[in-house]
């Protein structure tokens, strides 16, 4: 028997997904498969996602092999090109370029002038991380347009707080005052966007967390939403204890038991993905029922609280997160966002794609 940590992929999920995405919007989606497809596996989410119009990610290497699979999409590198290299591979196997800064506009002047590449220019419209300021967009656009090297140009921006409250209206009607004057294709929304302002959709949209099942918004949740998880994180219990009042467990005694409990020892630790940061209280499924963490998290092994739960023992199934247990709840009760958990999964865990 081998350690029975594992990440299941579940393809069908991802297909349902983008049909979610499909159904919002009519516009053409770019499936976000940066970070090894948020931890999912790169490849095989190309693959599922086959019916997008799109792929967006960072390395230019990795779009290549994309190619090189047989992709036929439009793919988009997310951050543009950051040597002369990338770019001579991007007009090779026609990848979309974001142009964001003053430097990679003067790289296409090294370019073949063959209007070859495609183009996404990148506005800066408040996420204030990359992009061109709105007052540098006329004269930046002046050279694009005219470029021996660009075959055609999309306008992009990316909204900082679709998400919350804030919303989007602010950044939308900077960047639509600054694209009026081109008749070109736009693309703004993430995820979020996507799911709550139709207006930004333009004609490509670029979902990324939304397709591997979990919810943008902090206050609706993924299975509202109708988005079904992509990554079940499973491990069972190796060891069963009983703690009298007063026994602590783990490092740093962080954990000490009020009164007589029992306790269970999961074979899964921050080396496998899992935060290390989570406190006790965080929730986990031990043979489907929903109870607590314990202590600090270590390396291979975390604790649950198997008081409610007589019938748990040794090798009784345990989901950290995924199916029947939302990786949003597990990130909010550590502190970070589904999106870290997710691309955090370790290359040591064994993946099954189902
Ligand atoms: C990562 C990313 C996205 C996808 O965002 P989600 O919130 O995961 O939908 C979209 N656009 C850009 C520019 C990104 O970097």
């Amino acid at each position: 028997m081998s350690r029975p940590t594992q990440a299941r992929i579940d393809l069908a999920a991802l297909e349902h997904n983008l049909q979610i995405a499909r159904r919002a919007t009519d516009a053409r989606i770019m499936a976000v498969i940066k970070a090894a497809a948020y931890g999912h596996g790169m490849l095989r989410a190309a693959q599922a996602l086959n019916a997008a119009e799109g792929f967006a990610l960072l390395n230019v290497g990795e779009a290549v092999y994309l190619r090189e699979a047989g992709f036929r999409q439009t793919m988009l590198l997310l951050e543009g090109c950051f040597t002369l290299d990338d770019m001579q591979l991007a007009v090779e196997h026609d990848l979309a370029c974001v142009v964001h800064s003053p430097q990679q506009l003067a790289m296409l002047d090294a370019c073949p002038r063959r209007k070859s590449l495609q183009v996404w220019f990148k506005i800066n419209s408040g996420m204030g991380r990359l992009g061109f300021a709105p007052q540098d967009v006329p004269a930046a656009m002046e050279k694009l347009r005219s470029h021996p090297a660009v075959r055609d140009i999309t306008l992009m921006t990316h909204f900082a707080s679709a998400d919350e409250a804030t919303g989007v209206a602010a950044q939308l009607e900077l960047f639509n005052t600054l694209a009026a004057p081109y008749r070109l294709p736009r693309s703004l929304a993430n995820s979020a966007a996507l799911l709550r302002y139709p207006a930004t959709h333009g004609d490509w949209v670029r979902p990324g967390i939304m397709l591997y099942g979990a919810s943008p918004f902090a206050e609706v949740s993924a299975q509202e939403l109708g988005l079904q998880p992509v990554m079940t994180l499973s491990s069972e219990i190796i060891s069963v204890r009983a703690l009298e009042a007063g026994e602590a467990v783990g490092y740093g005694a962080a954990f000490r038991a009020e009164s007589g409990m029992r306790i269970g020892t999961v074979a899964c630790g921050y080396a496998d993905g899992y935060p290390r940061h989570a406190p006790t209280g965080t929730p986990i499924l031990v043979a489907g029922q929903r109870v607590r963490t314990l202590g600090r998290v270590s390396m291979d092994m975390l604790s649950v609280d198997l008081s409610a739960l007589p019938a748990a023992g040794v090798g009784s199934r345990v989901t950290l997160w995924g199916e029947g247990l939302p990786v949003e709840d597990v990130a909010r009760a550590a502190g970070t966002i589904s999106y870290e958990l997710l691309c955090a999964l370790a290359a040591r865990v064994p993946v099954k794609v189902v």
